[in-house]
Parts: structure tokens; C-alpha cells; sequence
């Protein structure tokens, strides 16, 4: 599913260049539960962006599903971004003003889908991710836990390859983070590929893969025995 040889991101600060990602290898296949751990600054986030195209590497190679990303056009990466990939933030990233139903279904806009089957999947979604109750509330009338039900039901809109979430329990309180990692590793039993950044040990256990990152290099790479 995913291959990356070499893949290095450095950004230019000024007359400073800043080595963050250092020559990073790694295969992730089909149905993976990854998590990603490693010490602040490490280039996790970096690396996430990568995977989910919202940056492309400074060298090195990307194939996703087949096709190299690292090479493609801005419009072809968007169209990526919105079929092969859902991708959760720390932060939820909702509109604030939209309703959960509207948030959820914006990917689909983006598709082109048609609104009546935008509404179907995104109420089918919504009651996946729990929230059939809540469907036209909007941001500011939801939870925490709740508002990152909704950003975890519009990355699964478009039934993408890859479901990515960088710290997704990093602005939860910790059992509203059980609850989320209990819809994360749901997910992954419905056979989704997951991959996750975090800096909980607790969370890491959800994953059956953990892959350490150290200044920009891969630091360990450990498979569990789930
Ligand atoms: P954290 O655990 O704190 O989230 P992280 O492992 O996710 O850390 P990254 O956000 O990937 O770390 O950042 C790695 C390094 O890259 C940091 O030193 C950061 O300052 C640098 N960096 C990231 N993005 C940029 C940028 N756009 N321009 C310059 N430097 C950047
Ligand atoms: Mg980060």
C-alpha cells in the first residue's frame, strides 16, 4: 500500500536550511494499525503530512497504492488527498459555523457527489462513529470527544485507503481518549489501514506495529504480537 524509499523534507529558514526528515525507508501494507511515537521535533508530524499528501518530500520516493506521489502535480495530490486519504488532527479542524452532518458530508462536495447521497453517507457515518444524535449539531454544541467523532467520521466519508490521525487524543481528556482509541481500533477491525502519531505508551498498545522516530530517522521499527 505504502513504499518510501529515502524520503528526505528539509525546510529553507532564511539563509538556514533545516534538516528535519534524514533518508526515512518504510513499507506499510494493507489493513496495518501503525502508531507512530518519538520525541518532540522528531519530524513525526513532517512524516504525516507526507503520507497524507498535504507536503511532498524534498527527495526520495512515495508510491501509494501503485502511483508515486512524490512526482505528481498539486491538482493530481488533491485528488489523492480527498479519494485514497481520511486524515484526523489534534485540533479536529471543523467548520465551526457547518453542522456535524455538513462537515462530515464536505468531502464528498469536493468528489462531486450528488446531495442526496451525501446525506445518506454521512448520516450512514455519523451513526458509525456514534453520533446518529447529534447529526445536525454544530461544533460549539458537541464535546470534545464528540467533535472528534465528527472529524473521524469525515476522514471515513470517502472510504479512503489510508485513515490518519496525528495526536488524535492529544486534546482529550483520557477517557474520552479510550473512547476514541476504541473507535480507531474499530475501525481497523472493519479493515481499515490506520496510522497514527502519539506520545502515549497506553495509546501505542492500540497499534500492532509502533515505529520510533529520532531526529529525523527511523529509530526502531517493533510488530506486536496482536
Ligand atoms: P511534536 O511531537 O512536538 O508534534 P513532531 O515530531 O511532530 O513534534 P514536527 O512537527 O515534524 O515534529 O517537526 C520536526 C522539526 O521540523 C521541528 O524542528 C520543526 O521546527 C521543523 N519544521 C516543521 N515544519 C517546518 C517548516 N514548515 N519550516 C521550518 N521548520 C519546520
Ligand atoms: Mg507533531
Amino acid at each position: 500500500l505504502i513504499k518510501i524509499r529515502d524520503i528526505r523534507r528539509d525546510f529553507r529558514l532564511g539563509s538556514e536550511i533545516v534538516y528535519v526528515l534524514k533518508g526515512i525507508d518504510l513499507d506499510i501494507d494493507k489493513g496495518e494499525y501503525v502508531a507512530f511515537m518519538g520525541p518532540s521535533g522528531s519530524g513525526k508530524s513532517t512524516l504525516m503530512n507526507l503520507l497524507g499528501c498535504l507536503d511532498t518530500p524534498t527527495s526520495g520516493t512515495y508510491i501509494l497504492n501503485n502511483r508515486d506521489v512524490s512526482s505528481m502535480s498539486d491538482d493530481e495530490l488533491a485528488d489523492v488527498r480527498n479519494t485514497e486519504i481520511g486524515f484526523v488532527f489534534q485540533t479536529f479542524n471543523l467548520l465551526p459555523r457547518t453542522t456535524a452532518l455538513d462537515n462530515v458530508a464536505l468531502p464528498m462536495v469536493y468528489a462531486g457527489s450528488s446531495k442526496t447521497d451525501r446525506r445518506k453517507r454521512a448520516e450512514e457515518v455519523l451513526t458509525d462513529v456514534g453520533l446518529a444524535d447529534r447529526m445536525d449539531h454544530k461544533p460549539n454544541q458537541l464535546s470534545g470527544g464528540q467533535r472528534q467523532r465528527v472529524a473521524v467520521g469525515r476522514a471515513l466519508v470517502n472510504k479512503p485507503s489510508i485513515i490518519l490521525a496525528d495526536e488524535p487524543t492529544g486534546n482529550l481528556d483520557s477517557k474520552t481518549s479510550v473512547e476514541i482509541m476504541a473507535l480507531f481500533d474499530e475501525i481497523h477491525a472493519a479493515g481499515n489501514t490506520v496510522i497514527l502519531v502519539t506520545h502515549e505508551e497506553e495509546i501505542a498498545e492500540h497499534a500492532h506495529r509502533v515505529i520510533r522516530l529520532r531526529d529525523g530517522i527511523i529509530e526502531s521499527d517493533v510488530r506486536n504480537k496482536k
